[in-house]
């Protein structure tokens, strides 16, 4: 069981890296330099194809984030 302490920082982290998600794909999408913070390549914006969501994701693969287009 989680005590309430530990569920409080848990909910915090996550604030914190949607956050920090949300903010880096706003400086993809806006043509600036991101580096990935585990591998340190560049971060890429792959646009959507057909049926698929656009990706933001760096060339290793450990920054991966999928967007919700709609
Ligand atoms: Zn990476």
């Amino acid at each position: 069981m989680i005590d309430k302490a530990s569920f409080k920082s848990l909910e915090k982290a996550t604030k914190d890296s949607f956050f920090k998600q949300k903010n880096l794909i706003k400086q993809v999408l806006a043509g600036k330099h991101v580096n990935c913070r585990i591998c340190h390549q560049v971060i890429v914006f792959e646009p959507p194809k057909k049926d698929k969501t656009g990706v933001v994701r760096c060339k290793k693969g450990c920054t991966d984030i999928e967007l919700d287009m709609s």
